[in-house]
């Protein structure tokens, strides 16, 4: 211990060979390290030899420590007397001496303290003592050790329990894990199925917004087709009008009128126009010609016979002008037997539609040549019958427009 070493023997000789043979002397603390001065009666030390001379006077007056413990007990002159009395100091005390007067002091205090303290657990262990007996008074040893080795075995069971519960949070806890990450997992889940369920409403969204357009464009198409089923296609093409004098198909007069008179070229472009009709109303009804066969060539259309020989009669005015000519009356009788061909194709395929307003007759020379009452020969009447022919001859194309408008559609 540290109070053992630091009081040396050393220290102790040295404390006597400055001991002065007069009255006091300097001693350090060994707590503080602070000098103090220790005291002897003067008379005694004037009698002493230098070594001896200390110690006697030490063993015939009391030591007097100045600033120390002050008067403590007589000294027997000598250090070991003083060596002994450190030692009991140390000893009883567990402190380093010496000391000086104010460190003597606290630890004087704090003994006291230590006194109380004791005193006070004295008091209580005390207590408890004189209890101790009336508590296992009434019980034998028996008793005592069956209850012991009960109290164990409860232990032991405990222990058993506590193991077992700690085994069951340690499950609860792999549980608690296991459920965690299904959660993070779910949790994942539900975000994808959000993310779809998102997706799929923009994809319905888009979905319902094309179907729409396609509703609306598919409304507008249906009633596009039912405005062009109800249109005649052929009415539309060759538009045919018998309102005045004569007679026009798609704005172009076929007739001689007075002022002002068609030309040649208006007269070509209205017969391209109706050799084009005919030969559309034939192939409509399938109508198989009996005696003519119409070429449409634009302006230089020609019928064309086919029996008893092979013909050409042109449909179109020459050069010359209007004039008379037999080609191109024989021409226009073959137009009008055609026509009847036509008209004939379909009261056989459509039973019940009557006759055209205008009836077509045979002539002297050709097979049809009286339309209504006037011949579609220019060389046979006036510039006015033959007008008149031509607008007859209109008026019947008008009816195979509309028989074939009725009973086949707009085709
Ligand atoms: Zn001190």
């Amino acid at each position: 211990m540290s109070y053992n070493k630091k009081r040396t023997p050393a220290n102790l000789e040295k404390l006597v060979e400055i001991l002065p043979p007069t009255v006091s002397t300097n001693l350090q603390c060994l707590k503080c390290g602070k000098l103090f001065g220790i005291e002897f009666p003067a008379a005694h030390t004037s009698e002493a030899t230098p070594n001896s001379h200390h110690f006697s006077c030490w063993s015939t007056q009391p030591l007097r420590l100045e600033g120390g413990m002050g008067v403590l007990c007589d000294v027997n002159g000598s250090m070991a007397m003083l060596e002994t009395l450190y030692d009991i100091l140390c000893d009883a005390t567990k402190t380093d001496y010496p000391r000086c007067g104010e460190c003597s002091r606290k630890h004087g205090e704090e003994m006291s303290r230590n006194l109380m303290r004791l005193c006070n657990l004295r008091t209580k262990y005390a207590a408890v003592l004189d209890n101790f007996p009336t508590v296992v008074g009434d019980k034998d040893e028996a008793a005592i050790d069956a209850e012991l080795a009960q109290l164990e075995a409860q232990c032991q069971a405990e222990e058993l329990s506590l193991a077992s519960l700690h085994a069951s949070i340690e499950t609860e806890h792999s549980i608690g894990k296991q459920l965690e990450e299904k959660k993070q997992d779910l949790a994942m889940h539900e975000s994808q199925y959000w993310l779809e369920v998102n997706q799929s409403v923009v994809d319905e969204s888009a979905a319902a917004e094309e179907s729409h357009y396609l509703d609306t464009r598919l409304a507008r198409a249906q009633k596009e087709l039912d405005r062009l089923v109800c249109t005649n296609l052929i009415n539309e093409t060759f538009y045919l009008c018998t309102e005045g004098h004569y007679g026009t198909i798609n704005g172009y007069r076929l007739g001689k009128v007075p002022s002002p008179a068609p030309d040649n070229e208006e007269t070509n472009a209205a017969w391209s126009y109706m050799v084009l009709l005919l030969h559309t109303l034939a192939n409509v009804s399938e109508t198989k010609f009996s005696l003519y066969r119409l070429v449409p060539r634009g302006n230089l259309s020609y019928v064309e016979t086919l029996v008893p020989r092979p013909d050409v009669y042109e449909l179109y005015a020459g050069a010359g002008g209007w004039f008379p000519s037999a080609r191109y009356d024989k021409a226009m009788c073959g137009y009008l037997t055609c026509v009847q061909d036509v008209v004939e194709e379909l009261q056989r395929k459509f039973p019940g539609v009557g006759e055209p307003p205008v009836s077509i007759k045979g002539g002297a020379v050709c097979a049809r040549e009286i339309v209504g009452q006037h011949s579609v020969k220019i060389a046979a009447g006036t510039d006015e019958t033959w007008t008149t022919a031509m607008k007859n001859v209109m008026i019947i194309l008008k009816w195979c427009i509309r028989v074939l408008a009725v009973h086949k559609g707009s085709s």
